[in-house]
């Protein structure tokens, strides 16, 4: 279809081709329809994660303290509540939370959610496969070397902007499978490094994305022994991010943070191929219900999702075909075509997705620092642009006085310090322009 022609038909179009900040609010959002997948889904994924709790354990140190189970703190932001809503100049009523993903051990992002649990699951169907492992065993002895034998002969192979070939590679190699990550240009030279230096097989591409991924997945499918973990439209991936609303379901609980029509919880998420976001909202619609509302955040260069869902073409258009170039500094999400999952999960159960400049990641990456001395990747802080933006229509629609907000800090611990004083620099000159 022409842009022109698409434009008639969705108005948003027009100020996505023009790269200018808007609000899609989902005008299915709430409609009854049959989800492809299930709460016994999420509590499956959930029972697999604890099998392995023991094994990440011990190859993992760093998890011990909590048997192995990777989870992020859900923190306050009193400071940072106020300074950005007197910054930017809107109300907020209610209070602003951060989950810490940025926190998650291993990959220092969301990804470990999904990454990890999807070469978990892939380890466990070889090792049964094999009668080496039964489901009521103590899952350390996968740590053992017989098992890295095993998976030696196995290849698993991923494409990635970053996060997620660092999450799968650093558990694969660790595991023994023979991995490969196909990188696209954008991702960033220490995440590079870092997977080589574990033994992970790295390849670069000049082009985006999209030709990474698309390498990656014929490559491997010339190859039976090669599972290739498929961003654009892996439900193990999906629900391994579900997993995060049981746990957070607990944290709300232990917090005292009610969820009802009074108290609604707004959560605000950064946005690529929509998978880590998308899952996550199909785990909190599934396990906290109807008081609880998504909100997307895209970039005004690379607003895939929105696009996607906007349109009802989904995974069919690309942010190339109206004309944009993919271009941002929240290198997490730049992503020009959502995934074959995404939009198609999300039709009825998100409210909403909004677009922003990049100039706002940067310049909250900085006031998170300033204000929180918290360290995020710019990409981390997308969620903040999508409560500013989505206030005005929330308000119109929902009681708010006593409402909830999380911001989904997705990344940012492992980054290297001269790479985050780039971005806090960047972000403090933004600051003192305004
Ligand atoms: C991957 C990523 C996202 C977005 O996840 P998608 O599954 O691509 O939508 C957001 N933030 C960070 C830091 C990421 O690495």
């Amino acid at each position: 279809m022409e842009l022109k022609d698409l434009i008639a038909q969705y108005p948003v179009v027009a100020d996505l081709a023009a790269e200018r900040e808007t609000m899609w609010v989902n005008p299915e959002y709430g409609d009854v329809a049959e989800l492809p997948l299930t709460k016994e889904d999420l509590f499956d994924a959930e029972a697999r994660y604890h099998r392995f709790g023991p094994y990440m354990a011990v190859a993992f140190p760093e998890t011990a303290a909590t048997d192995g189970i990777l989870e992020s703190p859900l923190y306050r932001i009193r400071a940072m509540q106020e300074h950005v809503t007197q910054r930017e100049g809107y109300d907020l009523p209610g209070d602003l939370y951060l989950k810490a993903d940025n926190e998650l051990p291993i990959s220092g992002s969301i990804k470990s959610r999904g990454g990890i649990y999807e070469v978990l699951k892939i380890a466990e169907t070889v090792a049964i496969d094999h009668g080496m492992l039964a489901y009521a065993d103590n899952y350390a002895k996968l740590n053992e070397p017989e098992f890295r034998e095993l998976f030696s002969h196995y290849g698993i192979a991923v494409g990635s902007t970053g996060n997620l070939g660092l999450s799968i590679g650093i558990v694969a190699a660790q595991l023994g499978f023979n991995t490969t990550v196909h990188m696209s240009h954008d991702a960033k030279q220490w995440k590079k490094d870092k997977l080589r230096s574990k033994g992970v097989n790295v390849v670069e591409y000049d082009g985006s994305f999209t030709k990474a991924i698309n390498t990656g997945r014929k490559l491997a499918a010339a190859d039976p022994s090669v599972f290739f973990i498929d961003d654009e439209g892996s439900t193990d991936l999906f629900l391994g991010y579900g997993v995060a609303a049981i746990r957070l379901q607990k944290q709300l609980h232990d917090q005292g943070i009610p969820v009802d029509e009074d108290h609604p919880l707004f959560v605000y998420l950064p946005a690529g191929v929509g998978g880590s976001p998308g899952g996550t909202t199909f785990g909190l619609k599934t396990i906290l219900g109807p008081n609880v509302h998504a909100i997307f955040a895209e970039p005004t260069h690379v607003p895939s999702v929105v696009l996607g869902m906007a349109t009802g073409m989904n995974e069919d258009i690309s942010v190339y075909d109206i004309g944009l170039d993919g271009l941002t500094e929240a290198d997490g999400l730049a992503v020009g075509r959502p995934s074959r999952l995404a939009g198609h999960v999300l039709r009825t159960i998100l409210q909403g997705i909004a677009t922003f400049d990049d100039d706002r990641v940067l310049a909250y990456t900085a006031e998170m620092m300033d204000t929180q001395q918290m360290q995020l990747e710019p990409s981390a802080t997308a969620g903040f642009a999508a409560v500013r933006m989505a206030q005005p229509y929330l308000a119109s629609r929902y009681p708010m006085a006593h409402a909830n907000h999380i911001v989904w800090a997705t990344g940012g611990m492992l980054m290297p310090a001269s790479e985050h004083e780039r971005n806090y620099a960047l972000g403090k000159a933004i600051l003192e322009r305004k």
